[in-house]
């Protein structure tokens, strides 16, 4: 037998092998019915057993229709646990453990004990007459059969039974499955998110890993700038070291500096004392310099004249020879001049022969005589001492008088063009005064200046220093005292403008030329028929001492003194030159009775008979200075003119005006 066979196929081969035989036409009669039986119908007494065997065959199907279940056989347990194992090497673990189980389930199937006729032991074919002995054997077959077919009964009731193991077991198997597909589900749902989680993860590494490498850089950065700190460390701790060595130096040299310092403290203060008594007797070498001053300005008189001729202009007819004389004083040429001799050929005075009489000659003497070429240096000069008693507080008054074109103004304001050397008294006296004022400075003096210029025209006054709309036809102005009680004088509508420097006097007497100017043409040469007064208002102050003195320096361009022609016919312009020079010579006659009536010591001065003496009162008399020029011109034709100036100017300097007193407070 085939060992791998298995049983059924073993049995179903026996059957087959039996068929041939009962399909073989007997060749004995049979008896009854059942003899005549036909081979299918022998076949039908087989039936159930065929039946049982197809049924196993058809559960044997079931069974094999499992394709990891092996067909259940009857073969040996050794056998069937061989082929289990190889089917297992197959299947994997999990049908080796079906298999298994089903197997250890398995009740071993005795094989049945199939008779097979031996090759060798054939059954003796029993003749066809032996009807009996066929019968008898076909009845031991049937035997064998029935037997048979109940081995296979129990063998199908086993393997039913097995079916059903088996079938419990796939139904455990499929629950198991489903429990482990869920199971499945849950570990690929935890590996989705393991896996998602693992990409987050490398995200987050790769992040780091990018943070990790700036950090890396900046610590490099930081690292680089340690070293270059502490390198910069070491560079300040040697500068610290030198620094503290130079300190210790330094404070060994205060300390010895502080000693020093205690010494100069007593040495300055020793000074200081010296100054204060040094400066002490300055102060009083300075009160006796301005006593001693003005007794020196006294002696000269507290009014003094100057007479200045002026140059012949190009153009004018030059003059006679000895016309006009500049005798040398007792002191031989190297004395300034003091004394003129004008002389006049009088035609009126003719000899009875018919030739002209010989000149008359007029002698006259001043305080000084400034001949043509005196330059304005020269003639201020002069004056500069006179001016300078104005800081010590001492009124001083300065005229110019003359004929029309005799060089006043060229000597109050200076010539034409700005040329410094033509710079007249009122700029220099300011600029000397500036100068002094800065050197009394050093002794605690200090000094301000308001400066105010008017021109008094037909007894009008009127301000030069106006701006703006009232420029050039400022509206009239009015002397008024400054305060109820006050002696001081101002003009109303005027301006007071301080000055401290050249510069800005200049701007003011620019500005004066230009008001000038402009009521030039509105009225035919009114300047030269008009008194400029400029007046400077000096105040000085001694904080220290407590001192205080005040005065002003007034500078007058007077109206031209000529006399109108009698002999002129007197049309409109006539009467209105004949009522301003009544004005002038009115004015002027009043400065010339003040100026008697104070020589005179009258009790009655009359300064309100005139705008001009009544401005300058202040100015006149008592402790003011006054100084006269007399322009003269040179040429022959102002002879006439020239000769009233000098008489006028000599009435004035035979004056003397009582003793001068500081106006100090
Ligand atoms: P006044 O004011 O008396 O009318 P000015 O001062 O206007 O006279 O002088 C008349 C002219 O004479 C001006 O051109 C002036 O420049 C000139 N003049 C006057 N005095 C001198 C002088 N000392 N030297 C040179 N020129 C003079
Ligand atoms: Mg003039």
């Amino acid at each position: 037998m085939d060992p791998q066979r298995s049983p059924l196929l073993e049995v179903k081969g026996n059957i087959e092998l039996k068929r041939p035989r009962i399909k073989a036409p007997s060749r004995l009669p049979l008896s009854g019915s059942r003899l005549k039986r036909r081979p299918d119908q022998m076949e039908d007494g087989l039936e159930p057993e065929k039946k049982r065997t197809r049924g196993l065959g058809a559960t044997t199907k079931i069974t094999t229709s499992h394709p990891r279940v092996p067909s259940l056989t009857t073969v040996p347990q050794t056998q069937g646990q061989t082929t289990a194992q190889k089917v297992s090497k197959k299947t994997g673990p999990r049908c080796s453990t079906a298999i298994s189980t089903g197997l250890k389930n398995q009740k071993p199937v005795p094989a049945v004990p199939v008779q097979k006729p031996g090759r060798g032991k054939k059954p003796s074919k029993r003749p066809a007459w032996d009807l009996k002995g066929q019968l008898c054997d076909l009845n031991a077959e049937l035997k064998r059969c029935r037997e048979r077919t109940q081995t296979l009964d129990q063998e199908n009731q086993q393997l039913q039974d097995q079916l059903r193991d088996a079938q419990q077991q796939a139904k455990a198997l499929g629950t198991e499955r489903r429990t482990l597909e869920g199971h499945l589900a849950k570990v690929q749902a935890q590996a989705e998110q393991g896996q998602q989680e693992l990409k987050n993860l490398r995200a987050c590494v790769l992040e780091l890993e990018e943070r990790l490498s700036t950090q890396e850089g900046l610590v490099q950065e930081l690292q680089k700038k340690q070293v270059e700190l502490q390198e910069e460390r070491r560079g300040l701790t040697s500068q610290l070291e030198e620094k503290e060595r130079r300190l210790q130096t330094s404070e060994a040299a205060l300390s010895s500096s502080r000693a020093e310092v205690a010494s100069l403290w007593q040495e300055t203060a020793a000074q200081a004392a010296l100054l204060a008594e040094r400066e002490e007797r300055l102060h009083g070498l300075e009160m006796e310099r301005r006593r001693l001053h003005n007794q020196l300005q006294e002696l000269k008189g507290n009014i003094r004249v100057f007479c200045r001729v002026r140059p012949v202009l190009p153009g004018e007819p030059t003059p006679p020879p000895g016309l006009l004389l500049f005798p040398s004083g007792p002191g031989g040429p190297s004395d300034p001049p003091t004394r003129l001799s004008l002389s006049r050929s009088d035609e009126r005075r003719g000899t009875l022969s018919g030739a002209l009489a010989p000149p008359t000659r007029h002698d006259f003497s001043f305080d000084r005589v400034f001949p043509p070429g005196s330059g304005q240096d020269e003639v201020f000069e002069e004056i500069a001492m006179l001016v300078q008693s104005a800081l010590d507080g001492y009124p001083v008054c300065i005229f110019a008088y003359g004929q029309t074109g005799s060089g006043k103004t060229f000597t109050m304001e200076g010539g034409p063009g700005g040329d410094p050397q033509l710079e007249g008294l009122i700029p220099r006296a300011l600029r000397h005064l500036f100068s002094v004022a800065q050197e009394l400075s050093g002794q605690g003096w200090t000094y301000s200046f308001v400066a105010s210029y008017v021109e008094i025209y037909n007894e009008t006054v009127r301000d030069l220093l106006a701006t703006g709309t009232r420029k050039g036809q400022g509206g009239e102005c009015e002397i008024r005292r400054a305060g109820p009680g006050s002696e001081e004088l101002t003009v109303t509508n005027a301006r007071y403008v301080p000055v401290s420097c050249e510069k800005e006097v200049e701007a003011l007497l620019h500005l004066a030329r230009q008001n000038r100017a402009v009521a030039r043409t509105a009225q035919n040469e009114r300047s030269s028929r008009s008194h400029s007064v400029f007046q400077l208002q000096i105040s000085g102050e001694h904080s220290s001492r407590g001192l205080q003195c005040g005065a002003s320096l007034s500078l007058v361009d007077l109206a031209g003194s000529e006399r109108l022609d009698p002999g002129l016919a007197l049309g409109p312009g006539e009467r209105e030159r004949l009522r301003e020079t009544q004005a002038i010579n009115s004015s002027l006659s009043t400065l010339g009775l003040v100026i008697m009536a104070l020589s005179n010591k009258e009790s009655h001065v009359p300064y309100r008979n005139s705008k001009l003496t009544y401005l300058l009162q202040n100015s006149l008399g008592g402790s003011a200075k006054m100084l006269m020029f007399v322009n003269i011109s040179p040429l022959e034709e102002n002879v006439s003119e020239s000769l009233n100036s000098l008489r006028f100017a000599s009435k004035v300097n035979q004056c003397v005006i009582g003793t001068a007193q500081a106006n100090r407070k």
